[in-house]
């Protein structure tokens, strides 16, 4: 179906937009590709035995705003295409939240689970080793996704530093502090989507984010962290869930516990699903549950044209990347669901790396205090201009957000004369 492959599923967005924007032929073609694709082997000796051979992926989609900017992912079906259509958002994300940087993304095939911390190690500097031309702080600079982190982008940093004889803090960001890392940046994402849930509660449900129900699908960086700030901002969190399965409370308060609470499960049990007190739901009956928001935090598609009839929340906040397909945004929309797209949700992660690498750069550092009021101004501005396109022209916010992007790339190409 062609609504499983993401990249095709970013074509369709970036071709829909064409009724709202003019975009010579030339330039969308431009658009529709990425610029550069990197693609290694990388084996890997796992003992006297063993050896594993991983592909691994940089794909670049455009740089007419500034240098290469996206995430690194470890995944057993991460896929070139998969990647293709993670850096294209990448584009589309950094022109709204107006950081200059252009879009990119890189992926390993590997199920980081089944590795020791050292094969993971070993791994990740065999992937800067085989891509070392091709990312540098002024050329492409990488950030945690899905199944990587800190400790991952502290490899990263040391194996580039090495291979250039000098230390290199702005190669990635989202270290750890102790490194050059900025105040801020591990709880960024989730961060931003909270703002954006309470914007988008206060003008499409009419409701103060306090006197919402939310359930969150996903409990990684982006999923844990948006709840712990739904939490603070007084959200009532019914469900939330991982690979493993989900957990929901049918009182009426939400689920009865801290957000250290399920942390605490999730680290010691291995799930938040095997919270104590909780009911089991399965993450599918999560996304179909009669919530004020919903907020899939995991991979993409999950909102699909086979549940998207289902979904019983009036408002989607796309905390994850490729959520919902087109076909989903179709029903949705005939169903008067409002969905809050991804390169708009979640941009608060590349905004404070854009923080780091700009404190990097100046050899400084910001405190929390200020990261954070940075943020909260910067993602409540771009909710407001998507919001205003929207209402001007009377299209959904995926689209008015991506017209937005796409102006912004394509009067950078046009004036540095791409074509
Ligand atoms: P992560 O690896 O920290 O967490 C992923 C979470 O999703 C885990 O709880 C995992 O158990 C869960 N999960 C995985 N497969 C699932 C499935 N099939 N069903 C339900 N849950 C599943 O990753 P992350 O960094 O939190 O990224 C999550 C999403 O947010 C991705 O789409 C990513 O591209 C996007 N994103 C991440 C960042 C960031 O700063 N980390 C920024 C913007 C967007």
């Amino acid at each position: 179906m062609v609504d499983e492959d993401p990249y095709d599923n970013a074509l369709t967005q970036l071709a829909s937009i064409t009724e709202v924007v003019q975009i010579e032929p030339e330039y969308f073609e431009m658009l529709k590709h990425p610029r550069r694709e990197v693609v290694v082997y990388l084996p890997l000796k796992l003992n006297a035995h063993d050896q594993l051979t991983c592909m691994g992926y940089r794909v670049q989609h455009n740089n007419a705003r500034g240098p290469y900017k996206g995430g690194l992912r470890y995944h057993p079906s991460a896929s070139l295409n998969d990647v293709r259509a993670l850096a294209m958002w990448m584009t589309w994300k950094t022109a709204i939240i107006d950081v200059p940087y252009g879009g990119a993304k890189g992926g390993i095939t590997v199920d980081p689970s089944k590795l020791t911390q050292d094969d993971q190690e070993r791994l990740t500097r065999k992937y800067v080793d085989a891509i070392e031309r091709d990312i540098g702080p002024e050329v492409d600079i990488m950030a945690p996704d899905v199944n990587t982190n800190p400790q991952t982008m502290a490899w990263i940093m040391n194996e580039y530093s090495k291979l250039k004889s000098q230390n290199v803090p702005a190669v990635v960001t989202g270290k750890p502090i102790e490194l050059g890392g900025s105040e801020g940046r591990v709880a960024a994402t989730g961060r931003g989507v909270s703002i954006c849930a309470g914007e988008a509660a206060k003008t499409f449900l009419k409701k103060d984010i306090g006197d919402t129900t939310v359930a969150v699908q996903g409990f990684g960086n982006v999923g844990s962290n948006t709840v712990a700030s739904l939490i603070r901002m007084g959200a009532r969190v019914v469900a939330v869930s991982d690979v493993k399965g989900g957990v929901m409370s049918r009182r009426p308060v939400g689920l009865d516990v801290s957000y250290e609470k399920l942390l605490e499960t999730s680290a010691s049990k291995g799930s938040v699903s095997k919270l104590e007190g909780g009911e089991l739901i399965s993450n599918e009956e999560l996304l179909e549950l009669d919530v004020d928001i919903l907020i899939p935090a995991a991979l993409e598609n999950q909102i699909t044209e086979s549940n998207a009839g289902s979904i019983k929340a009036k408002l989607i906040v796309e905390g994850a990347n490729g959520p919902t397909t087109p076909h989903a945004d179709k029903i949705l929309s005939r169903n008067g669901i409002t969905v809050i797209p991804d390169i708009v949700a979640n941009s608060g992660g590349v905004l404070v790396s854009y923080f780091e690498w700009v404190q990097n750069l100046n050899r400084d550092h910001w405190t929390e205090e200020a990261v954070n009021s940075r943020l909260d101004d910067k993602m409540r501005r771009a909710f407001r201009d998507v919001l205003r396109l929207s209402q001007k022209e009377g299209i959904d916010m995926r689209k008015a957000a991506l017209a937005i992007a796409v102006k912004k790339v394509t009067s950078a190409m046009r004036l540095s004369g791409w074509h």
